[in-house]
């Protein structure tokens, strides 16, 4: 018989302190003591300060998340963990995501597999081990994605830079055979070229997916500014959807692969036209040049990863939210979005308040955007609700 697993005590939980109900992490300071070495990255069997078995996870001592728990109420992982796993968050895209062959299967904590995450663009899958735990894994993990998904191929995209805190190093490249370094996807009507190698994430943003589609079914009026545009996404909806749109974005290779998807799409310089350039500069000179426009979409990256940078980034939120209101005709939209969990939903509200109130402008919210259906929130982690917006129709005070 196999020997028992290491075995961790927490302590008792404090009230609004460490043990948060449900939730898959454990911190350094919830744990009492450990019986037992663990392997770094190794599993570990968890028990509350009473003795009842709260689950299995894996260790890392590097981390202030000691432990991610994969399985609840469990001495062992159960045999076919994994497998079972990936079918389950398989079968929720087979019936929840449409109108796509580019999806994300795995999304970390929210499916259950901390640390994991496993897209597929068409036949390819595209996969990243973000933790050591996940990474010792891995041949598992490999085979479910091979037995669920069927891919062409897999292409491995570990290059986050939270693998640092796990003392792992980056790790790219294809397993096994080769596939094509670049494939073409669709989104509703738009079609994207992915490059795996380059993109940023595993290639697209497609959390954002069900709010490009919506945004353009609207018909939110003829002139559209995409700020943050990356490889066209919400601009390549809306030009196709009629709109005569601007995309910007700072890195000069997502225009070069936006301008690329612009030609897939059949579209012309005049429907949807990029520069590469700083949304905060750009806004500006917009709006010295008088350009007014009847949809601005506000998408930025992550300004806050720790929650002490949150002043900053809330000051930079509200600058660009009141720099795009000014370039709204009277009436005009604005979707804004924030893809950090620190910049929660009323922060985000308050602060397009704040940004109205200064340009005295009053709004109506015609939509709360979120997420897209692959992306799934899981309540009692609630990291996993990272992506929400508004969209506001704004008219003068
Ligand atoms: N809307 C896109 C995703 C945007 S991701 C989609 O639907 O696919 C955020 C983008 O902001 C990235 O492409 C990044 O290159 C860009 N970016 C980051 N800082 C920027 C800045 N200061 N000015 C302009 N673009 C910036």
């Amino acid at each position: 018989m196999k020997s028992k697993l290491p075995l961790l005590t927490l302590k008792r939980p404090t009230r609004g302190g460490s043990g948060r109900m449900g939730h898959c992490w454990i911190y350094r300071s919830q744990i009492d003591k450990m019986e037992g070495r663990p392997d770094p990255g190794g599993l570990v069997r968890v028990h509350s300060d009473k003795g009842y078995p709260v689950g299995v996870g894996y260790y890392n001592d590097r981390s202030e998340i000691v432990v991610r728990l994969l399985a609840y109420r469990e001495e062992a992982l159960p045999p076919g963990f994994i497998m079972a796993r990936l079918k389950e968050a398989a079968e929720w895209r087979r019936r929840f995501v449409k109108d796509t062959n580019a999806c994300r299967i795995v999304a970390s904590e929210a499916d259950g597999l901390p640390g994991l995450i496993v897209d597929l663009y068409d036949t390819t899958a595209v996969v990243q081990f973000l933790t050591l735990g996940m990474e010792n894994l891995r041949e598992e993990v490999l085979e479910g994605i091979r037995s669920t998904l069927e891919p062409e191929a897999i292409y491995e995209r570990s290059d986050a830079p939270s693998r640092q805190i796990e003392g792992l190093e980056p790790r790219t490249g294809w397993i096994g055979n080769p596939g094509a370094a670049v494939v073409e996807v669709h989104e509703g009507r738009v079609r994207y070229r992915v490059h795996f190698e380059q993109g940023h994430k595993t290639g697209l943003y497609l959390d954002q997916r069900d709010n490009r589609m919506l945004l353009a079914s609207l018909g939110l009026g003829r002139k559209a500014l995409d700020v943050f545009c990356y490889e066209g996404g919400f601009g390549l909806h809306l030009a196709l959807s009629g709109a005569k749109v601007v995309g910007i974005d700072a890195q000069a290779d997502a225009i070069a692969r936006a301008e690329e998807n612009r030609r897939i799409n059949g579209l012309t310089e005049a429907q949807l036209s990029f520069k590469t350039a700083n949304a905060f500069d750009e806004l500006k000179h917009l709006e010295r040049s008088q350009e007014r426009f009847d949809l601005v979409v506000l998408d930025p990256p992550s300004f806050v990863r720790k929650k002490d940078a949150l002043e900053g980034a809330v000051s930079g939120y509200k600058e660009l939210i009141l720099r795009s209101m000014k370039l709204l005709q009277e009436g005009g939209f604005l979707a804004v979005f924030s893809c950090s969990y620190h910049m929660d939903e009323h922060l985000l509200l308050q602060t397009c308040m704040s940004a109205a109130w200064d340009t005295r402008k009053d709004l109506r919210l015609t939509r709360f955007l979120r997420q897209a259906q692959d992306h799934p929130i899981h309540p009692f982690v609630p990291e996993t609700y990272y992506l929400k917006g508004y969209l506001f129709s704004v008219r003068s005070r």
